[in-house]
């Protein structure tokens, strides 16, 4: 191959991420704005590990990530020992929250389980690049941009398949061990 035409075939970012043209969308956080009940209601109806927390579905401006099992651990203990968290109190990822209307549950706070830079490339980052950080940084996951706006991400797995894919070989036998 001619060094330009292999350029031209060269995977980007946009071509491993998730969700893929026909997937469902993303699944996202927003940092205000969303029930105890609609966290629950994301952790319940999906499996990811993980979630990144957006500043609005319109704006779609990356604020931070979090675990799964942060969130889940964090709602169980608010509920359990946090007087007034019930299903209609408004979960808050910002920094300052901002008065309740009265008669209103008190906020959950949630901003101290976020990862607050989590890594992100932009979707036309070339792939091998991105399988070089995620070993040398031993990212999980990886979230992918576009001006500024968040378009997807691309776990540990989503690498090992990919390179996987390329070796032609078994995933587990590559990359990390
Ligand atoms: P793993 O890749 O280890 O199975 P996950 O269960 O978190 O980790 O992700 C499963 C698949 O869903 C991956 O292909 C990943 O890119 C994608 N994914 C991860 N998090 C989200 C999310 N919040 N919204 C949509 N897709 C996601």
């Amino acid at each position: 191959l001619e060094a330009k035409e292999e350029f031209s075939h060269k995977t980007l970012a946009m071509d491993v991420m998730r969700p893929r043209r026909s997937d469902p969308p993303l699944s996202v956080l927003t940092q205000d704005g969303m029930t105890v009940e609609d966290v629950e209601t994301m952790i319940t109806d999906t499996t990811y590990s993980g979630f990144p927390v957006v500043v609005s579905h319109e704006s779609q401006r990356l604020v931070g990530f979090v675990l799964r099992r942060d969130l889940t651990i964090s709602i169980d203990n608010a509920r359990q020992r946090q007087d007034g968290i019930v299903s209609t109190s408004r979960v808050f990822f910002t920094e300052y929250t901002p008065p309740q209307p009265p008669n209103s549950p008190p906020p959950l706070k949630l901003r101290g389980i976020m990862d607050l830079s989590p890594f992100t490339v932009t979707d036309h980052t070339a792939m091998d690049i991105v399988v070089d950080i995620f070993r040398k940084l031993g990212l999980r996951q990886c979230l992918i941009t576009h001006n500024g706006r968040l378009l997807g991400i691309i776990t540990k797995k989503d690498i090992l398949k990919h390179v996987a894919q390329i070796a032609n070989r078994d995933p587990d036998s590559i990359l990390f061990n």
